[in-house]
């Protein structure tokens, strides 16, 4: 018993605290957000917040009442130390709370970029709702960006500078584009669309300075010699957890947190859910740390239900999705550590699937503007069942029969 401390008021956090109450849970939820905003969606900040002109209000979850109406209390700060002895959170204000559960909420952030200028203004990261404010603000007076890294958020960037009229460059260490995230099927596709759409994607290479002039860039060098003009620098490459809290508290710490299948720390009174969560999973052997919006909406609620009564491990199915200019890629399960790769659809027609095999085991199917095999797998996945390879591969096969 005892109130509920919810550290960190992003896609986690808020949905642990209003699942609570969904659950019926009637001590004190308090959620302590070191954002100016109230508790808001992330995925836009890449992709349709940066193109349009809405305002912050749209990204919002809720309006201000419901969390007066759920009695969540919303507490502007930062959570700075935990007294695990005495259940209590300090908060840079001065403040303490006190605690029956802590839930530790507290994401990641972007890892940064360790070069020469890299800190100058016009060198933008896309996290938070105000580096996707500043950046759309900026952007309206620059002509050419580079973007570091082509995973998820930097490819959604590009895709949506290249619309705005902007000359795009993309430069990626790896042979590929979101090469640790999607088959090489899903890469390709990727790169010729962004490449027709007039980006230029350079792969294997790095960029080793930022040149500025009077606090202005001016261009990036890259590790083959090259050099890109630009005037605005977006970088996108990976985050690091925010485990620091934690493991300040002595509470084990590596990748993540590390918590059990229940999502508990080593201490029982002290539970972390979503990005900053390394958590253990029998269905798909030992640990995983993943980023996504299912990943972490789902241990919230499953935090929620064990802390109301209804104590089950962790096992939701992850989920995925990323748009970049008009395609709309999905995935379902996690694909990765297969070995073989079957394609459904046509890739030249703009809509397909990759189907990922271990042995002849399904472990996930990236979509391509193809949301019904999308769903499909997430059913089958629900199901704990499996189609062939040759099922997947063959578009006269009938997928619901699967799922019958
Ligand atoms: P977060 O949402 O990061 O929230 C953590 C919060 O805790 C932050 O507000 C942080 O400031 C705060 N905090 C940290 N330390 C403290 C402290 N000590 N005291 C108080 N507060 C603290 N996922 C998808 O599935 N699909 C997408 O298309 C997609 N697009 C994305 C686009 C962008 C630009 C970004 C940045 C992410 C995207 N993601 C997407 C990932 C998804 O947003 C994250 O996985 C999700 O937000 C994780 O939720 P979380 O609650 O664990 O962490």
């Amino acid at each position: 018993g005892g109130p509920v401390i919810i550290v960190g008021a992003g896609h986690g956090g808020y949905q642990a605290a209003a699942s609570l109450r969904q659950a019926g849970f009637s001590d004190r939820v308090c959620l302590i957000n070191d954002e100016a905003h109230l508790p808001y969606q992330r995925p836009p900040l890449s992709k349709a917040y940066i193109k349009g002109s809405a305002g912050p209000e749209s990204l919002m979850f809720r309006p201000e009442k419901f969390y007066a109406d759920q009695k969540i209390e919303l507490i502007a700060g930062r959570a700075v130390s935990i007294d695990r002895a005495g259940r209590k959170v300090l908060l840079a204000s001065g403040e303490t709370l006190p605690y029956g559960h802590l839930v530790l909420a507290t994401g990641a952030r972007n890892r940064l970029l360790d070069l020469p200028n890299a800190n100058l203004p016009d060198v933008k990261y896309l996290r938070i709702l105000d580096d996707s404010e500043a950046l759309r603000k900026i952007m309206a007076s620059k002509t050419r960006v580079v973007v570091i890294g082509a995973g998820f958020i930097g490819l959604e960037f590009a895709a949506t500078a290249r619309i705005k009229g902007l000359e795009v460059d993309v430069l990626e260490l790896a042979p590929r584009v979101m090469a640790r995230a999607v088959t090489a099927e899903v890469s390709e596709y990727f790169q010729a669309r962004h490449r027709e759409a007039g980006i230029r994607i350079h792969l294997g290479v790095q960029a080793t300075s930022i040149e500025a002039e009077g606090g202005k860039v001016t261009g990036v060098s890259l590790s083959d010699g090259r050099h890109l003009p630009a005037d605005l620098v977006v970088v996108g490459v990976g985050v690091l957890p925010n485990i620091e809290l934690a493991a300040e508290a002595g509470l084990p710490v590596a990748a993540g947190i590390i918590v059990d299948e229940y999502l508990a720390t080593a201490d029982p009174n002290i539970s972390a859910i979503g990005d900053c969560a390394l958590f253990a999973s029998p269905r798909f052997g030992g640990s995983l740390r993943l980023e996504s919006v299912q990943n972490a909406t789902d241990h919230a609620r499953c935090l929620a239900a064990r802390l109301t009564g209804d104590s089950k491990p962790y096992d939701s199915h992850p989920w995925f999705w990323s748009d970049q200019g008009d395609d709309k890629l999905q995935i379902a399960g996690l694909t990765t550590g297969y070995d073989r790769v079957v394609l459904r659809g046509d890739p030249a027609r703009k809509a397909f699937s990759a189907f990922c095999y271990r042995g002849d085991r399904l472990v996930g199917i990236e979509s391509i503007n193809r949301a019904g095999d999308h769903m499909f797998g997430r059913r089958l996945q629900g199901m704990d069942r499996s189609i062939t390879p040759e099922q997947a591969a063959d578009e006269s096969f009938d997928l619901k029969s699967a799922l019958a």
